[in-house]
């Protein structure tokens, strides 16, 4: 954990002193007609010592949620009475956000900022400006949230990327009340809360708003929230007095994209009904018309209908030799693995389709074998298919 001296806190040009709040810049690379572009930057520096909380809106120029919810938070936080810091840049991609644009208009080749970090000194000219943020933060900040809301392309509704650590998990969780949609990160490098990660600090990515809650009430409502969430974030890390609130339900799992099944415009409603989609629905008499079609329907095949949560752990097996895996998604592949890994015989094989074709499906896997200390090799069977044989 970073500890201010009395000299205070600097980051970029601004320096506050403890219990007071300074504004400056990171100063950015300049234009091609020699405009010097910075990434505004606001130091809350406490009375007393602590970590410093650094919180990064903007990142996508599409989304104002985030510098709106920076300056309400900064209305929020009493420098005499926090202990510690909290680092607010509420425009971290100051040309896009000029131009509401998800990324720089002025720079094609490193267009989307959230994937380009820590940056490059060399590179393009986002690659350039990254890496003058990622400079001031990296030895500044212990903790970091990314505030984003979904852009001009996409509503998201309070949800949060994580990387597998327990402090990520603990991070996102302190985001408050209603903040329990918490998803495995899809983009291993590239952001900011993935360079926190490689750097041993801790970051996630959170997401509320969007392209239709842009009234002005929505987008007051939105920044009310996120800037609820940064105190938040303080009253669980002890940086101020004030009790926390915690997501009542929180789950993690993993995003998946719902495709519409033809084009149009798809409104969806809650209890979606997934056999329209023709290739997710296939009645039970298909199933076992095709496996009498390979001659292997006999008394001893069970067809068990249902979600593989209901099904399988009561499922009518005590011992396996092989058990083969084809939930596509992460959830229902960690279902399977929960009920059914423990009842398969040491020497048995697991055989999982989609290893390689989903991204959820492989976080699973590799979520339960880190859980349960699994350390078989995993053998590739094709460019999607892979098992591992049970050694212990
Ligand atoms: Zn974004």
């Amino acid at each position: 954990m970073s500890t201010q001296s009395n000299e205070g806190l600097t980051v970029g040009t601004a320096t506050a002193k403890p219990g007071t709040v300074a504004r400056g810049a990171i100063m950015g690379p300049k234009l091609a007609g020699g405009v010097a572009v910075e990434i505004p930057v606001v130091v809350i520096n406490g009375a007393e010592g602590g970590p410093t909380f650094w919180v990064n809106a903007a990142i996508h120029g599409d989304e104002p949620e985030g510098p709106l919810a920076c300056m309400l938070a900064r209305e929020r936080i009493d420098a005499a009475k926090l202990r510690g810091a909290v680092v607010l840049v509420p425009c971290v991609n100051p040309l896009a956000f000029s131009a509401a644009e998800r990324g720089n208009p002025l720079d094609t080749f490193a267009y989307d900022m959230n994937r380009i970090y820590p940056g490059n000194a060399d590179g393009y000219f986002t690659d350039r400006l990254a890496h003058a943020h990622w400079e001031a933060m990296k030895d500044v900040a212990d903790m970091e949230i990314s505030i984003h809301s979904g852009g001009a392309h996409s509503f998201l509704d309070k949800a949060i990327f994580v990387d597998e650590r327990p402090e990520s998990v603990e991070l996102a969780k302190a985001m408050g009340a209603g903040w329990g949609c918490i998803m495995s990160n899809f983009t291993k490098a590239g952001s900011p809360m993935a360079a926190m990660n490689n750097a041993g600090k801790v970051g996630i990515t959170v997401e509320l708003g969007g392209r239709s809650y842009t009234s002005p009430e929505r987008f007051r409502y939105v920044g009310d929230e996120l800037a609820k969430s940064i105190v938040n974030i303080c009253y669980h890390y002890d940086m101020l007095d004030g009790d926390a609130t915690y997501p009542d339900d929180a789950t993690k799992g993993q995003q998946e994209a719902l495709l519409a099944p033809a084009s149009g415009i798809f409104l969806p409603d809650e209890g979606v009904d997934f056999s329209i989609f023709p290739q997710l629905a296939v009645s039970a008499a298909q199933v076992r018309a095709n496996f009498d079609r390979y001659e292997l329907l006999d008394d001893q095949v069970r067809f068990l209908e249902g979600w593989f949560a209901d099904t399988l752990p009561t499922a009518p097996i005590t011992d396996l030799a092989v058990l083969r895996l084809d939930g596509d998604l992460y959830q229902s592949t960690m279902d399977a693995l929960t009920a059914l890994y423990p009842k398969l015989s040491v020497g048995g094989y697991v055989i999982v389709d989609d290893y390689g074709a989903f991204p959820s499906c492989a976080a699973a896997i590799d979520d339960y074998r880190l859980e349960h200390d699994i350390t078989d090799s995993i053998v590739s069977v094709d460019w999607t298919g892979a098992y591992w044989q049970r050694t212990s």
